[in-house]
């Protein structure tokens, strides 16, 4: 496979020729050549982009209409499930359920969105007689969003589906490990009616076409979704052209289980909120908080589904795919490594798969740590891997400053029998989302994302996602 940038509606190689190559983290063999986004051409995006807003060919026509278009893009990644889900599956190694559901809900947010075009209002405000004043909310302008490796089609969609719904025009810059299907969603645009420029798709390294796109002067809003440090980098860059940001960062979400919860049931939800995608997810319950009273039946629940899941290439949908790289494969090893030299102790998996045929992909096995501590590194560090920290807690006041013993604030799930615990602790913990015996709600595209401390700032998805793509005018009448 050979492809391309997609710039101003055309697909276009590489200003200066450049191509990486993407790899299938299941063997470890090349999937694809991809033209690499050079500063010039981030910037060629950038002013295509400005151009479509300055025709007023997306912001400027009936927001009903634009409804329509962004309708049809979710009906076609629909029709499109099975060929999108295999090549995401190859490109990010994630299991082809897990696949299908991505581009699902990828699916949805256009859907979501394309009903809310139509329906962003502003007030009116009581100034007294011989006053009339009203708020408009008008697009942004051109975001620029970077998106990471592990949910592309997924992350892609939710920004660049609010934005194009408030009118604006995108340039989307895909990470180098995982493209493919941004590309697809580039391309996707177009075939549905997206004008020439309304949506850029620009591939390329972080060093340079993400630095190009996070500096450049004329982008009008920034959404980032990837690690704490990039993620300050990228916002100083923008600060210094007064871009504002929606910041995506990093988690290290605790899941807390108290005695009394169905332990059946939170373990089927702590072992999926860790183990899906390999533990590559922002959202992942990386932490167990377990009432000690509990632990030892419940740690051996999760340690029989860590033991029974199936690992292999994500285009055989087993339970777990590999790691992304190499590079992350060696990191996760690495993490466990600093966990067993703390003190904890492995309760399941810790090592690579013995299996033979799994040997040229970057696979690692369910891996379970007990016996942690608050403070050991792999209790406080994200380690973006299938590696789930467990701590022990005796009562909610002790859960709750464990819960909160972390740089990072983006999900908690809480499991218990009583509603009193289960709120008391919701309304203490400092976290953007909180799960109450569930851990996720099948991608949650209508409900607000985004983190408390360094997770970042600004809110993804549902109707509060909106106010990072619009900008408020405030019109006074004064008459009679
Ligand atoms: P990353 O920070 O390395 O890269 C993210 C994106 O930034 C990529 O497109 C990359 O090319 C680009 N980039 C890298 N260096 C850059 C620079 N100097 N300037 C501009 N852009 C640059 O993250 P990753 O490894 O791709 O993804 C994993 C991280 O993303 C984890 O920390 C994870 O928690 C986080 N994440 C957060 C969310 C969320 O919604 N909060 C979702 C998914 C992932």
């Amino acid at each position: 496979m050979n492809e391309t940038l997609i710039i101003n509606g055309e697909r276009v190689a590489a200003s200066d020729g450049g191509v990486f190559d993407v790899f299938d983290p299941s063997s470890g063999e090349r999937l694809a050549t991809v033209a690499k986004a050079t500063r010039a051409d981030v910037s060629r995006a950038v002013a295509s982009a400005h151009e479509a807003m300055a025709s007023k060919a997306w912001g400027g026509i009936a927001p009903a209409e634009r409804g329509r278009i962004m309708n049809r893009m979710a009906q076609m990644l629909r029709d499109r499930t099975e060929a999108l889900a295999t090549l995401e599956s190859r490109d990010n190694g994630k299991p082809l359920r897990q696949a299908r559901t991505d581009v699902q809900v990828a699916a949805r947010y256009f859907e979501f969105f394309a009903g809310i075009a139509d329906k962003i209002m502003g007030n009116t405000i009581p100034l007294g007689p011989g006053y009339l004043d009203f708020t408009v909310r008008e697009p942004i302008g051109v975001s620029a969003q970077i998106v990471p490796w592990n949910y592309p089609i997924q992350i892609g969609a939710r920004g660049v589906a609010p934005a194009l719904a408030a009118g604006c025009a995108v340039v989307l810059k895909p990470s180098s490990e995982a493209p493919m299907t941004a590309l697809r969603l580039g391309e996707i645009g177009l075939a549905c009616g997206l004008p020439p420029g309304v949506l850029n798709v620009v591939p390329g390294n972080g060093s340079e076409a993400g630095v190009a796109l996070a500096s450049h002067p004329h982008i009008n809003q920034l959404t980032f979704t990837g690690s704490v440090d990039v993620g300050i980098g990228v916002a100083k860059m923008a600060a210094d052209n007064v871009v504002p940001v929606v910041m995506e960062l990093g988690g290290k979400s605790p899941n807390v289980v108290f005695a009394d919860a169905d332990l059946d049931l939170a373990a089927q939800g702590v072992a999926n909120a860790i183990f899906q995608n390999a533990g590559q997810t922002c959202s992942a319950g990386s932490r167990l908080l377990v009432e000690r009273k509990a632990h030892d039946a419940f740690v051996s629940r999760l340690a029989d589904r860590a033991q029974s899941m199936r690992i292999g290439p994500g285009v055989s949908d087993p339970d777990m795919g590999p790691i992304i790289s190499k590079k992350q494969l060696e990191t996760v090893e690495g993490y466990v490594s600093i966990g067993r030299s703390e003190g904890a102790v492995v309760a399941a998996g810790g090592a690579r798969p013995a299996d033979a045929s799994l040997a040229g992909g970057y696979y690692f096995q369910p891996t379970l740590l007990d016996r942690v501590t608050p403070d050991m590194r792999v209790a406080q560090e994200e380690i973006f891997g299938p590696v789930l920290a467990i701590v022990e807690f005796d009562d909610l006041d002790e859960a709750a400053e464990l819960a909160n013993r972390s740089q990072y604030g983006l999900v908690a799930g809480i499991w218990t029998r009583d509603i009193n615990k289960a709120m008391s602790l919701a309304s203490r913990i400092q976290s953007g989302q909180i799960y109450i015996n569930t851990y996720g709600a099948g991608g949650g595209v209508e409900l607000p994302f985004g983190g408390y401390k360094k997770s970042g700032y600004g809110r993804e998805k549902g109707l509060e996602s909106l106010a990072s793509y619009t900008q408020v005018k405030n019109v006074c009448v004064k008459f009679g």
